[in-house]
């Protein structure tokens, strides 16, 4: 019976990879993200069970997606990675204490709470103020050239506020989400609809075929929409250096929070509903607040983010594969199971 979980790891990785493409490539999901979740969680606890089962060419060890050949390619000069996820209090606890263990202190930690923005990572490049280029996060390393078409979002700024030297230095990479509102995700499939169209599975959906359109004005019609939640690469001269630290201290503050205020005084949005927490305690009647809210808001989230507020911790907690050790998604339960795809049809 030796060879079981081998087997199982197998069809998991075939499974996984062919989900992957179609969610991450195609933008044609054909499953829903709870039974992909499940799917994965399942992987990750065989690995753990069975640790010679985990190769490096695993899902659990990558970012999930890949550049389209039909855009430009870009490189990040600093990886775009994913987030580890944890699905309930127990795991969130246990996250904590991974993270204290690994810090040796028993001291309370602050955290940077989002709503997690269910949309599509990119990153902005600003040099000398002036914005010249964005990228889809692709698989962390090489993501699709977008700028065009991140040029039609009103919301995301040409050229920085403040002063260059002074308030910025003279590259500064700014990463987000792009999202499409509820209501312009609704009134597109409307539209759809009268026409006589395919509509859209879900506003990630929407959001992620509306930015990898190869004519921009088709973008342009689609009303998305940017918030920030990190800083990528900054630099500050064209010489670019693979240390940018001394340079982040310099213009950035050591706060996560405070880093995000920043981007936002730089002209960029910021999710309204960010706060800065206290303590880990805070965690849990965040993630209350915003499940309540979530009906309410403009746009689609499906879980949290909670990210260690300080910088220095973080740097400290590193990264593994494909995450951050200093983050965790902690996802409200799903909403739909294994209902909405299979009767929709999709459109890139
Ligand atoms: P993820 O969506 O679980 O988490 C990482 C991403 O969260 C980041 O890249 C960023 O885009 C986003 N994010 C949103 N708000 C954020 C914030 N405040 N701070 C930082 N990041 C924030 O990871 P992923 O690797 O993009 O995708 C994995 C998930 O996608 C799965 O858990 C599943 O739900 C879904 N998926 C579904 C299928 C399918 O076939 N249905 C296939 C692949 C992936």
């Amino acid at each position: 019976m030796t060879t079981m979980p081998q087997s199982r790891v197998h069809e998991l990785h075939q499974l996984i990879n062919q989900y992957n493409h179609q969610y991450y490539v195609l933008d044609e999901p054909t499953v829903p993200d709870a039974e992909y979740d499940r799917l994965m969680n399942e992987l990750i606890a065989l690995e753990k069970e069975n640790p010679a089962l985990k190769s490096i060419d695993s899902p659990s060890q990558k970012v999930g997606g890949e550049a389209l050949k039909s855009f430009s390619q870009v490189t990040h000069q600093l990886p775009m990675l994913s987030l580890d996820n944890v699905f309930d209090l127990a795991d969130f606890h246990a996250f904590v204490k991974r993270i204290k263990d690994r810090l040796a202190t028993s001291n309370t930690l602050q955290f940077c709470a989002e709503p997690k923005l269910d949309g599509l990572a990119v990153s902005l490049r600003y040099e000398q103020g002036v914005f010249v280029q964005a990228a889809t996060r692709g698989d962390g390393t090489v993501g699709e050239n977008i700028t065009q078409n991140i040029r039609t979002i009103k919301s995301i700024p040409l050229k920085l506020q403040g002063e260059l030297g002074v308030d910025y230095p003279e590259i500064v990479e700014v990463r987000g989400e792009v999202f499409m509102p509820k209501a312009s995700f609704e009134q597109l499939n409307e539209l759809a609809k009268k026409r006589d169209e395919k509509v859209f599975a879900n506003p990630r959906n929407a959001a992620a075929g509306s930015l990898r359109q190869l004519d921009s004005k088709v973008t342009a019609k689609r009303n998305l929409a940017f918030y920030a939640y990190s800083l990528g690469f900054v630099g500050e001269s064209a010489i670019e250096t693979a240390e940018p630290s001394a340079v982040l201290e310099k213009f950035f503050a050591n706060s996560h929070y405070q880093r995000l205020c920043q981007i936002k005084a730089l002209g960029l949005p910021m999710c309204p509903e960010v706060k800065l927490l206290a303590s880990e305690d805070d965690c849990e009647a965040f993630y209350e607040d915003i499940l309540t809210k979530r009906e309410q808001l403009s746009y689609e989230i499906d879980g949290t983010v909670l990210k260690v507020d300080d910088i220095s911790l973080q740097k400290q907690l590193g990264f593994v594969a494909r995450a951050p050790r200093w983050a965790i998604a902690f996802k409200f339960p799903a909403q739909e199971e294994l209902t909405v795809v299979e009767d929709v049809e999709f459109q890139v």
